[in-house]
């Protein structure tokens, strides 16, 4: 089944003195289960492609259809109700509340879904095991490894089954043997089901993907799949 599907998405920002053309002439469609990772340089408009993927901003122009229905035209309100039961999030810097204990990070997602507290404690225990943090349930990020934090976020953005999982820079702020297992764990998601796309400049993180995007100045230059 079709994810994704970006017809002629162009996105502009207008600062007010400068207009700054973001993305331009972007066509892009992802199959379910497919593992995507976005490269290109600084600038280039990754994230401006991954926050209007997962409904955090806006097109200017074009169409954005996600499961079969088009966001680029929908209310706030209905765009915020897509976000929270589709997209799973997650960040370079990682974006845990520190204030909520592991498994309080991880329910959070569900309380904005309506699902009830019994079910809200099951799939989280479930996520957080998953992710091998069962012995952490009552810390805080502060009191986890650079390591911990991601796989936490990662649990956090399983938990709603989203229908797509959005990486922007994870391993951004990870050593390497740690960025590795990240990535292993990633795949394995992806192993089992999950839509993954995910923005890296390191050409060992965007290895573990089966299909490479390539942007510069605004344009997708080039779209390959690994051979595994
Ligand atoms: P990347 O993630 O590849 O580094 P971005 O998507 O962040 O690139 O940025 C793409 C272009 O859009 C850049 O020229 C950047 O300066 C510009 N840009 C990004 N966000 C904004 C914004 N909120 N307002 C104005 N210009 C922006
Ligand atoms: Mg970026």
């Amino acid at each position: 089944m079709e994810i994704i599907n970006i017809t002629d998405l162009t996105k502009v920002y207008d600062t007010g003195k400068v207009k700054v053309e973001a993305l331009r002439n972007i066509y892009f469609k992802v199959e379910e289960g497919e593992f995507t990772a976005v490269m290109g340089p600084s600038g280039s408009g990754k994230s401006t492609l991954m926050n209007i993927i997962g409904c955090l901003d806006r097109l200017t122009s074009g169409s954005y259809v996600l499961e079969g229905s088009d966001v680029s035209s929908i209310s706030e309100a209905e765009i915020t109700r897509v976000r929270n039961r589709k997209i799973g999030f997650v960040f370079q810097s990682f974006n845990l509340l520190p204030r909520m204990n592991a498994l309080k990070n991880v329910e959070l997602p569900m309380v904005y879904m309506g699902v009830s507290k019994e079910e809200r404690l099951r799939r989280a225990l479930a996520a957080i095991e998953r992710v091998q943090l069962s012995d952490r349930l009552q810390h805080f990020p502060n009191e986890l490894s650079g390591g911990q934090k991601q796989r936490l976020a990662i649990a956090r953005a399983l938990v709603g089954n989203p229908a797509i999982i959005l990486a922007d820079e994870p391993t951004g702020n990870l050593d390497s043997t740690t960025s590795m297992d990240i990535m292993s764990l990633m795949s394995e998601l992806n192993q089992e089901g999950a839509t993954i796309i995910l923005v890296t400049h390191e050409a060992d993180v965007a290895a573990f993907a089966r299909r490479v995007i390539t942007l510069r100045d605004g344009l997708i230059v080039s779209d390959s799949r690994n051979s595994i």
